[in-house]
C-alpha cells in the first residue's frame, strides 16, 4: 500500500506565506512514491485548490461540522468542503478534543459526515501523558476508534486513522518506532474485527515526526504514513519526510 504523508498546518499561514510554501513544495516534489496532502485552515482551501489542482498533492480541512447544514454559526459542513474538492478532513485532532470539548461521539459523527460527502476522514486517536503513565494507552485509543467504527460501520475500510500520542504533539518528543508500532498493531487488530480488509486502512503516526526521525517510524510494519504538524510548515523538511515514505 502507498503511504500517506499529510501536513496539518493548524492555525498558521496567510495568503502570501501559503503560496510561497506550496510553490516550494511543488518545485521539489517530483513524482512522489507516497500519497501527499496538505490540510489548511478553511479560508485557504480555495487557494489550495487553485495552487494544487492537477498536481500530485491533495488537500483537505482540519475539521468538519458534525451537522449537515443550518443554524450552526461558524461551522463548515462536509458539503462545503466538497465544493472545494477536499479529499481529506482531519477529525478528532487532540487539539479539538482538548480545547473544543469534542467527545468520541462528536468525532464519530464528523467522520460520518465526511464519508457521506465523499471525503476521507483522518480520524485522530491518542493518549495523554497521564493516560500513558497510568497504563491506559491501549484502552484509550481503542475507545476512541470504537466510537467511530460504531457509527461508520461498513465504511470503516474507507477511513484513515492517525495515532497521535498527545504528549508527542508539538513537543519535540516522538514516540519511539517500537512504541508507535505497538499501538498501531493494536489499532490494526481492532480494525480487523470491523472490516474484511484491515490492511487497506492507512494508520498514520503523528507527533513531532520530522526529517530526521521519519524513516525509522515509516519502516515499521503497521505505520502507513505520517500526519505532520510543525514540519509541514517548512518545504524542505516536509519534502524529506515525503521522500522517506518512498
Ligand atoms: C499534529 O498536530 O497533527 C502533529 C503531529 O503536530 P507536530 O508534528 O507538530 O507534533
Amino acid at each position: 500500500m502507498k503511504k500517506l504523508i499529510a501536513g496539518n498546518w493548524k492555525m498558521n499561514g496567510g495568503l502570501a506565506a501559503n503560496e510561497a510554501l506550496v510553490r516550494a513544495m511543488l518545485a521539489g516534489i517530483g513524482q512522489p512514491a507516497a500519497h501527499v496532502a496538505l490540510c489548511a485552515p478553511a479560508p485557504y482551501l480555495a487557494q489550495l485548490q487553485s495552487l494544487l489542482a492537477g498536481s500530485s498533492v491533495a488537500w483537505g480541512s482540519q475539521d468538519v461540522s458534525a451537522h449537515e447544514q443550518g443554524a450552526y454559526t461558524g461551522e463548515v459542513s462536509a458539503a462545503m468542503l466538497r465544493d472545494f474538492a477536499c479529499r481529506y478532513a482531519i477529525v478528532g485532532h487532540s487539539e479539538r478534543r482538548q480545547y473544543h470539548g469534542e467527545t468520541d461521539a462528536v468525532v464519530a459523527q464528523k467522520a460520518q459526515r465526511a464519508l457521506s460527502a465523499g471525503i476521507t476522514p483522518i480520524v485522530c486517536v491518542g493518549e495523554t501523558l497521564a493516560e500513558r503513565e497510568a497504563g491506559q494507552t491501549e484502552a484509550v485509543v481503542k475507545r476512541q476508534l470504537a466510537a467511530v467504527i460504531h457509527v461508520v460501520a461498513h465504511c470503516t475500510s474507507e477511513i484513515v486513522v492517525a495515532y497521535e500520542p498527545v504528549w508527542a504533539i508539538g513537543t519535540g518528543k516522538t514516540a519511539t518506532p517500537e512504541q508507535a508500532q505497538q499501538v498501531h498493531a493494536v489499532l490494526r487488530h481492532q480494525l480487523a474485527a470491523a472490516t474484511a480488509h484491515p490492511e487497506r486502512v492507512q494508520i498514520l503516526y503523528g507527533g513531532s515526526m520530522n526529517a530526521a526521525n521519519a524513516a525509522s517510524l515509516l519502516a515499521q510494519p503497521d505505520i502507513d504514513g505520517g500526519l505532520i504538524g510543525g514540519a509541514s510548515l517548512k518545504a524542505a523538511d516536509f519534502l524529506q519526510i515525503v521522500a522517506a515514505a518512498g
